[in-house]
């Protein structure tokens, strides 16, 4: 048996006015300070007042949301009794926001012990709604979560299938203005979860289809978000559709190794999860399609119109354009590029590789990689060469 899980979904011009029309008594919104500073909390105010919902706000989520935050938003959460919370912000507001509301909801849970099993008996008290302000992460339809343990400098991944948004709103008003930089990390992360979902162990038939358009559309507007910005509202609102569709597609199958990289290297390296995923996706095409499995990157390339005649011209030709349309958007496609020398490299390699190993998201590769593997992975992406052993 299995499941595809969604929330509700509003999406497209004035999805926001969606808010209006929901029953409840008192929201608590879960935000950051820069969301809170560009308006866009009055804007969640003011249809959720036509709905004659009062609102609080925590404005204290940080970038990669620590276990000492969100026990703070639970206890704010706690003294002030809503039906309804909202994760408002990118991914790590939305996270953030999860874990608040589980933490209401179950006082007697500590932020680390969510885990995928049994009952966990939310909506008691609230339920929940998620309102992305990026074009990448997906969590807005997922419900897996990373917190950040800061004093082993380590990120958790939490979650329980339950913790899925009852609504989200994909309104492309909350991306118009997103700098050209956060656009390209973000749109990364949303191009990864396309291929990793329709490569990983657990796809499935009900999110390969998702993983294809989101991919498609990921390539067609991503360079047009990022070049012309505010200027090109519908590569906005298809870049912000197609984060969504890839979170549905990555969501109800699972990610992989890029994944399981990325985070290793978010954790021990200041390089934001959208770069990280998206920098070592394609060493990761590289290196799983010479296992034995068939890996489908041919059937994606075939898909997008690339050369792939065999599988591994298909996996190449994949790498290639991922590659491409990395540079295209000006992201790092090496670690050196990215910014880390060589000596911060070698001295946290065994750290990178052992957290890699400890991420869901590595376990659920087509090819799992033996420790010398991972570190040799590592290595060609650090210098920037194709992968090949
Ligand atoms: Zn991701």
């Amino acid at each position: 048996m299995w499941f595809f899980r969604s929330p509700e979904i509003a999406f497209g011009e004035d999805a926001l006015d969606y808010l209006s029309e929901i029953q409840g008594h008192k929201a608590f919104i879960v935000t950051d300070e820069n969301i809170a500073a560009l308006g866009f909390v009055e804007k969640v105010q003011a249809q959720l007042a036509r709905a004659s919902i009062e609102t609080a706000v925590f404005a204290g989520v940080e970038p990669n949301p620590s276990m000492q935050t969100v026990r703070r938003g639970a206890e704010a959460a706690r003294a002030c009794a809503p039906d309804w919370i909202v994760g408002l912000g990118g991914g790590s507001s939305i996270d953030a926001a999860k874990s608040i509301w589980i933490l209401y909801e179950r006082p007697d849970l500590e932020p680390d012990e969510v885990a995928p099993l049994g009952d966990l008996g939310l909506r008691q008290k609230a339920r929940f709604i998620a309102i992305p302000t990026t074009s990448g992460t997906g969590s807005e339809t997922t419900w897996p979560f990373l917190l950040t343990d800061t004093s082993e400098h380590r990120k958790i991944s939490l979650g329980h299938p339950e913790d899925i948004p009852d609504i989200a709103i994909i309104d492309p008003l909350f991306v118009s203005e997103l700098p050209p930089q956060i656009t390209a990390d973000t749109g990364m992360d949303a191009l990864t979860h396309a291929v990793e979902g329709y490569t990983s162990q657990w796809r499935n038939d009900f999110t390969d289809g998702l993983c294809l358009k989101a991919l498609q559309l990921v390539f067609d507007y991503l360079p047009r978000a990022y070049e012309s910005g505010r200027s090109d509202p519908e590569a906005r609102e298809k870049m912000h559709n197609a984060a969504t569709i890839a979170g549905l597609g990555f969501g109800n199958s699972m990610a992989a190794l890029a994944h399981g990289l990325g985070h290793a290297l978010g954790a021990l390296f200041p390089v934001p999860h959208g770069r990280a995923v998206g920098l070592f996706l394609p060493y990761t095409i590289e290196f799983t399609f010479r296992g034995d499995m068939p890996t489908r990157y041919a059937e994606i390339a075939r898909f997008l119109g690339l050369p792939a005649a065999s599988e591994a011209e298909g996996a190449a030709s994949l790498a290639q354009a991922i590659r491409s349309l990395a540079r295209r958007v000006e992201q790092p496609t090496s670690l050196r590029e990215a910014g880390i020398s060589l000596q911060d490299f070698e001295a946290r390699l065994p750290q990178l590789v052992s957290n890699a190993f400890n991420d869901s998201s590595t376990v659920l590769s087509m090819r799992f990689p033996s420790e010398e593997e991972a570190e040799k992975v590592c290595r060609y992406a650090f210098e920037g060469k194709s992968v090949n052993f």
